[in-house]
């Protein structure tokens, strides 16, 4: 389900009252494997994201956000410290949405607008990925790496535990989970392994280039 804002996009329920729902895999269970194995994808999309799906919707039950979209409800609790368990549940909620749908079987090259971005920002595709796979490999524990749009230029981030760009202003465009639980069936400890074979062969360029067209 396509919508026009980028954060709603990823938001399932909530402005009707309804729950936060945990939005289907965008492929099938097996189609990232062998860089990423359907039993992977059973038990991050399956357990982890559901988890923080069903954790978020106790948390919120009756209380003013239990109304709101998903990013609504990871502003409003961003940095209020008496909101820290609604935060990194509703974050890790939206990131793995986000996550999901910025991989893709096939991997490819970005084009338009979002090609010539990363070649001011980066000087090339190839030298993007350099950076980006480093920031992913570098994150310290538990995070995520990211390429945003912040004041009109392409960035590489990364971020630790549930911490999402959008908070802070830049619009994310492409995300890596390096959280253990994303790799570690398939590459144990050998995060560098997976975060080359991902960077190499699952991005979604025509995801990153629709968040940006909004950013
Ligand atoms: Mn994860």
């Amino acid at each position: 389900m396509m919508t026009t804002n980028n954060q709603a996009s990823t938001a399932q329920g909530g402005s009707t009252g309804t729950a936060i729902a945990l939005p289907p895999l965008p492929y099938a269970q097996d189609a990232l494997a062998p860089v990423i194995s359907a039993r992977t994808l059973e038990f991050h999309h399956g357990k982890h994201h559901k988890t923080y799906v069903d954790t978020l919707n106790k948390l919120i039950a009756g209380t003013e956000l239990a109304n709101k979209r998903l990013d609504e409800i990871v502003r409003a609790c961003a940095g209020k410290g008496d909101k820290t368990k609604i935060f990194n549940n509703a974050a890790q909620a939206w990131n793995h949405a986000f996550y999901w749908r910025c991989l893709k079987p096939g991997g490819g090259e970005p084009t338009g607008a979002l090609r010539d971005g990363i070649a001011s920002a980066f000087g090339s595709t190839d030298n993007f990925r350099k950076e980006f796979s480093a920031a992913a490999v570098e994150q310290f524990g538990s995070g995520w790496a990211w390429l945003v749009a912040d004041a009109g230029k392409l960035k590489v981030l990364k971020t630790s535990n549930a911490d999402v760009p959008f908070v802070t202003g830049s619009t994310p465009l492409l995300t890596i989970d390096v959280w253990e639980h994303a790799y570690y069936l398939d590459y144990q400890n050998r995060r560098p392994d997976y975060v080359e074979a991902l960077v190499a062969k699952l991005l979604n360029w025509e995801f990153a280039a629709e968040n940006l067209a909004k950013a």
